[in-house]
């Protein structure tokens, strides 16, 4: 062996370990959030209860039911956030988008949500509707989330969590501009921003820095993708401007038809990401759920979250 080449001793006691980051119980407990989209089916209906009820105990501080364009999807968003309301300990959030209403319409759902007891809303301006190519206001509608957050202001007293973008909302003129967007939305009366998902932890610490230097105070919470399907988080990526590392292209390769493999491995990746955001000094966490609960069950379990007693 030369000198130049470090023996297996020396590589362990300098090289990069997972171990190395502090224990989850040296740290403050993690603050969660679970997202889940409204289910089209009874059947399933029946997998986002399960996965409700199975999250549940981990005790988050909201859970978020996400909207989509169109009468029918927004109605199973209030239904199942009047359920939550009803039937869970839960605190709900539902997410509301400025997309194909007017203001008037827009408001009177906010209104039957104060009417409900939700009193946090997710405010989006929404995107495009499937076929369009660019997003256009609806004439008499809120223009964008700024907006909107203005207008849920003045129906109540909402919580107002807003999206944020660590790489850069696609339809951004620049990476500045997006952060201006983000500010205003926050000066109109928004407390949280929630971010779309990322890979590297790299990209959500360098996203503060920027934040912070914007002079945006409120708390940026990480959104956490735990990826089940590789190949649909590369094309949904694409679209939504979020980047997939290499590194991830080489770990899932050849597990397309292996789905348990490809589930502990979205594990691992997970975990480590988390990890290495909670070492940086973040504590609040909000999962993408996409209804199913054994991956952010695991990797909220990894961050040092465990279930309450009833
Ligand atoms: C946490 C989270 C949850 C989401 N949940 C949903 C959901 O439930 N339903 C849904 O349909 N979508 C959802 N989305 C997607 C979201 O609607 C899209 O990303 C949408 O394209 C932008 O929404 P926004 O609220 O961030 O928009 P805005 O903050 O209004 O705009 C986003 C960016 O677009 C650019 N921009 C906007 N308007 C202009 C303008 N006039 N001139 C120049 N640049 C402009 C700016 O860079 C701005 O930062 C979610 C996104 C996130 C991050």
């Amino acid at each position: 062996m030369n000198n130049l080449t470090p023996g297996p001793l020396a590589r362990w006691l300098t090289g990069p370990r997972f171990s190395a980051l502090p224990a989850p119980a040296a740290l403050p407990a993690p603050r969660l959030s679970f997202e889940f989209f409204p289910p089209k089916t009874d059947k399933l209906e029946e997998q986002l209860w399960a996965c409700i009820r199975r999250l549940e105990p981990l005790g988050p501080r909201f859970v978020s039911v996400t909207y989509g364009a169109g009468g029918s999807t927004q109605e199973r968003t209030h239904a199942t956030v009047a359920r939550l309301v009803s039937e869970t300990s839960l605190t709900p959030a539902a997410h509301l988008t400025c997309v194909g209403a007017t203001r008037d319409e827009v408001d009177e759902v906010a209104r039957r949500y104060w009417a409900a007891g939700v009193r946090h809303i997710v405010a989006l301006r929404g995107d495009p509707p499937a076929g369009a190519a660019e997003y256009v206001p609806h004439p008499g509608g809120y223009a964008q989330a700024e907006d909107l957050v203005r207008g849920l202001k003045r129906i109540g007293d909402f919580e107002i969590s807003v999206g944020a973008y660590p790489e850069t909302h696609p339809a951004a003129l620049s990476a500045d501009a997006d952060l201006d967007f983000l500010k205003r939305k926050i000066d109109a009366g928004a407390t949280r921003a929630i971010t779309q998902y990322f890979f590297d932890a790299e990209v959500f610490l360098r996203f503060i820095d920027r934040c912070h230097a914007k002079g945006i105070n409120v708390p940026i919470v990480p959104g956490i993708l735990p990826v089940s399907n590789f190949q649909q988080v590369v094309k949904f990526s694409a679209m939504c401007g979020a980047s997939v590392p290499a590194w991830m292209g080489q770990l899932f390769e050849g597990l397309e038809e292996d789905a348990e493999t490809r589930r502990m491995v979205a594990a691992v990746v997970a975990a480590e990401q988390v990890r290495l955001l909670q070492a940086n000094g973040v504590d609040e966490f909000h999962f993408y759920t996409l209804n199913r609960p054994d991956l952010t069950y695991a990797i909220a379990h990894i961050l040092g979250a465990r279930p309450r007693k009833a």
